[in-house]
């Protein structure tokens, strides 16, 4: 799995991240199209994102023979950011079916222009969890950093960051505010327009999941 040259950023650039990322680029994709291909990609992102979990040995029968196997050592909890972080959730849990998922809802206040939280709901056994915190854009950073800030909070201690696309502004923001917190990401675009989407980005991604364009 490739490492950028930013260090705790993983891009995860498997060609079928590559051209499902290419899809949901693409204006002409619509909702139906644009979550199927959502899905798909949160399926294959948490397969490299939890690449280095650690695992403990059980011992079990085959029709055959007793052999050892692994279960993964830890709780794990995903954990997306509203609204648009939903639209990762379900293919998550195509691959990790016995998870809680924790909501955090984040929202901008426009006097002070910081995220507040406005929603938080985690289950009790966080401190001791794998916490994937998604989201499919790292924009400004802002909204990530304050989640990270909430989770550890409520006792998260093992965090990652999953996104499909970041920038550099996003990049620096959430690994300068939190360096213990690794992101892996899809792509990483070159900057952010004056409204603070992802240039070229993929447009809103709540509104093309959710149809609300
Ligand atoms: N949120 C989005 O959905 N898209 C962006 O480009 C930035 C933030």
């Amino acid at each position: 799995m490739p490492q950028s040259p930013l260090p705790g950023v993983t891009i995860i650039d498997h060609p079928l991240v590559r051209v499902k990322v290419t899809q949901l680029r693409d204006a002409r994709t619509g909702s139906v199209d644009f979550r199927a291909r959502l899905n798909e990609l949160a399926t294959l992102m948490v397969f490299e994102a939890t690449r280095d979990l650690a695992t403990k040995p059980i011992r079990v029968r085959t029709p055959l023979a007793e052999t050892e196997g692994a279960v993964l050592a830890r709780p794990i909890v995903v954990a997306p950011i509203l609204r648009a972080g939903l639209g990762l959730v379900e293919g998550m849990l195509d691959l990790l079916p016995d998870v809680s998922v924790a909501h955090i809802g984040m929202f901008r206040n426009e006097e002070t222009r910081l995220p507040e939280s406005y929603y938080f709901k985690a289950p009790a056994h966080l401190a001791d969890a794998d916490v994937i915190l998604v989201d499919p854009m790292l924009a400004t950073g802002g909204s990530a950093t304050s989640a990270v800030g909430r989770l550890k909070d409520a006792g998260a201690k093992s965090i990652r960051f999953v996104c499909l696309v970041s920038c550099q502004a996003g990049v620096k923001q959430l690994r300068g505010a939190h360096p213990d917190v690794p992101i892996f990401t899809a792509a990483l675009d070159p900057e952010l327009d004056a409204r603070a989407y992802i240039v070229p980005g993929l447009g809103d991604a709540g509104d093309r999941y959710f149809g609300t364009i």
